[in-house]
Formats: C-alpha cells, sequence, structure tokens
C-alpha cells in the first residue's frame, strides 16, 4: 500500500471527501494528493462547481414572469382603451 492513493482512487471518493465523510487518514492522503496532481484538484473544482451551476440553471426562467407581467400590461392597457 502507497502513501498516497492514486489518481483514480481518489476521483472515486471525491464527492465523499467534499462532504467530510472520510476518516482522516484518507481525508489525508486524498488533500496531499489534491495539492499534487492537476487533473485531480480540476475535477475537485468542476464538483465545487455543480452546486453554483444548479442554481444557476433555477434561476433562468426568472426572465419568464417578467415577460408576463409586460403582456398583462398591454393587455390591461387594450382594455382600458376599449372600455372608453
Ligand atoms: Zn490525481
Amino acid at each position: 500500500m502507497t502513501l498516497l492513493p492514486s489518481c483514480h482512487d481518489v476521483q472515486t471518493h471525491l464527492t465523499e471527501y467534499l462532504e467530510g465523510a472520510l476518516p482522516f487518514h484518507r481525508r489525508l492522503g486524498i488533500g496531499v494528493h489534491l495539492l499534487l496532481c492537476r487533473v485531480c484538484s480540476g475535477v475537485l473544482r468542476g464538483l465545487q462547481a455543480l452546486p453554483w451551476v444548479a442554481k444557476a440553471s433555477l434561476k433562468a426562467p426568472e426572465t419568464a414572469p417578467e415577460e408576463a407581467r409586460r403582456a398583462l400590461a398591454d393587455v390591461q392597457a387594450l382594455l382600458r382603451k376599449g372600455s372608453r
């Protein structure tokens, strides 16, 4: 058994590493590996960005209510014209 985990081992356990679900010696090995390995630290950054991407994708439909509000204002303006 080597002191540092392999790239495959690190990437397999990255989610647990982020959640703090691994025992101390495993976290230490993965942490040192992440400091030394650009590939695995890149994968880690990708995982950390995921919640932000998910939030951003949920935010996108917020443009729709603005369009609906404008459409409603147009309809109300037409109705006001029509009632005179
Ligand atoms: Zn690696």
